[in-house]
């Protein structure tokens, strides 16, 4: 599933993109400009909804940052802002979004940029052997198909989809096990070890004292 960032001050319309947004893809709501580029920092995202006039750092500013990351952006602008257009896509925004704006041009505006930046490409790739087809939920390794159990399945999307961030096991566990964490770390301790022997992932797929595991990549 596509991350998507939304940087935007204003609750009703924050609040109003995830409506819209969050049975697609997965959304995260910063509601200033600080927080946003702490966000960027931690987590990998596909596409940034980004507002222009956000508190702390403003969308210009964040604009460059997550040039300098490789994430596209969508400006989102006031009505009659032309200029603020204008200047976004010249600055390198793909694209723009007047507020108020339709639902339904909203989500194929989002669609299209996430595809015209190759984010929705269905095989995700973990460099150099591993390829996860999300269509059909088979990995492979060197080309040739892996049995995970879906509990493994779902963990190794999660690593993918967080490379390089410690992730704690009870955030784990209520991810996959879609339940909240008890406890019992046995569990997923097993499943992770099953998972990265099977992948070969045992010297990437580490664990991180206190925390949980991280995937290096
Ligand atoms: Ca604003």
């Amino acid at each position: 599933m596509n991350r998507i960032l939304i940087a935007e001050d204003e609750a009703p319309i924050a609040n109003l993109l995830l409506a819209a947004l969050q049975e697609e893809y997965s959304c995260v709501w910063a509601s200033d400009g600080a927080k946003a580029a702490d966000l960027l920092e931690a987590e990998n995202f596909d596409l940034v909804l980004l507002d222009i006039m956000l508190p702390k750092i403003n969308g210009y500013e964040l604009l460059d940052y997550c040039k300098s990351l490789d994430v596209p952006v969508i400006f989102l602008t006031a009505k009659g802002e032309l200029e603020d257009r204008v200047k976004g896509l010249r600055l390198g925004a793909e694209d723009y979004i007047t507020k108020p704006f339709q639902i339904m041009e909203l989500m194929a505006r989002v669609e299209t940029v996430l595809r015209r930046c190759g984010k929705t490409g269905r095989v995700l790739q973990l460099p150099p052997d591993i390829e996860i087809d999300t269509a059909s939920h088979v990995v492979y390794k060197l080309g040739e198909p892996v049995a995970l159990t879906a509990k493994e399945y779902d963990l190794l999307l999660l690593f993918v989809q967080n490379k390089n961030i410690a992730l704690y096991r009870d955030r784990i566990y209520e991810r996959v096990w879609g339940e909240e964490f008890m406890g019992d770390t046995r569990t997923v301790d097993l499943h992770i070890q099953r998972m990265r022997k099977k992948l070969g992932l045992e010297n990437r797929l580490v664990a991180v004292y206190k925390v949980g595991y991280r995937l290096e990549a």
